[in-house]
């Protein structure tokens, strides 16, 4: 009877056995085997290289920041793309600053690169910058009328709705099909920080208010042109950071006026000199 349990459990076996070892192998779908598809998701952790610092050893440092770039074109209007003009606008700045000598300077993008929000003012924190300028353009959709630049400095809670939908509308080029990239872990909140961060507004807010003072009667500013809202570029909290919307590319005036030469050179020497007189009291106080 053990004998002929055996025997029939064998029988299966027996014949799977000899049907591996006669028959070809089960074919797997082509696909599975020449091909490992791999899906390049942008690197948040590795850290960019840093760009090239031009000045002398010692001078207090800008980095100045072309927004947008790559993939994320920005604002458009009058056939102009915000991050093309805005890294023009960055480049006339920096060889403007480069030109006078008392201020060292580099540049977040060089080229038509994208880079997150997290790792343009990580590159002034990685630099050990003093100060962090990004540039845009903004658009005002079919109100062709509206025009003038605002300053930004960084709030916690969004000033006014208008400000809050800008942040949404700048905040929103970190994120692709829907995939927050780049998020900030919101645990950075010791007292530490948070002094730092004090310092660090009042600071912005100089900044800001040097800008609109030495831009007057050069730059043509809105009339609500200093603001705060809860923009991810000014996150750093250790380095004064404030966002120049230099105008409405909507506007055809304007748009002409800042794709310029003279209006490069305009816009230039003004932050230039803003940026310099605020080096100047910062090493007093
Ligand atoms: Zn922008």
């Amino acid at each position: 009877m053990r004998a002929q349990i055996l025997a029939l459990l064998l029988v299966p076996l027996v014949l799977v056995a000899i049907l591996v070892a006669t028959t070809q192998r089960v074919p797997v779908p082509e696909i599975g085997r020449a091909y490992v598809l791999r899906a390049e998701l942008p690197k948040v952790d590795a850290a960019p290289p840093l760009p090239r610092v031009a000045g002398q050893r010692g001078k207090p440092l800008v980095v100045i920041d072309a927004g947008h770039g790559g993939h994320d074109p920005g604002a458009s209007g009058q056939g102009l793309i915000e991050k093309a003009l805005v890294l023009a606008l960055a480049r006339s700045l920096r060889d403007e600053i480069e030109r006078e000598g008392d201020v060292r300077v580099a540049l977040t993008r060089d080229d038509d690169r994208y880079l997150l929000h997290a790792e343009r003012f990580e590159i002034a924190r990685r630099l050990d910058a003093d100060l962090f300028l990004s540039i845009h353009a903004d658009s005002a959709g079919d109100s062709s009328e509206v025009t003038g630049a605002s300053i930004y400095t960084l709030s916690n809670e969004a000033s006014s709705d208008a400000a809050a939908r800008f942040a949404e509308r700048e905040n929103a080029s970190d994120r692709i099909n829907g995939l927050e990239l780049g998020q900030q872990t919101d645990a950075v909140s010791s007292i530490l920080v948070e002094l730092s961060q004090r310092r660090t507004q009042e600071q912005s807010a100089e900044f800001s208010r040097l800008i609109l003072r030495e831009g007057q009667g050069l730059l043509s500013f809105h009339p609500q042109s200093q603001r705060s809202a809860a923009l991810k570029v000014l996150r750093a909290p250790d380095v004064p950071s404030v966002l120049f919307e230099s105008g409405f590319i909507t506007n055809e005036a304007e748009a002409r006026r800042l794709s310029s030469p003279e209006g490069r050179r305009r816009f230039a020497e003004t932050m230039a000199r803003a940026i310099r007189i605020y080096f100047a009291r910062q090493s007093e106080s």
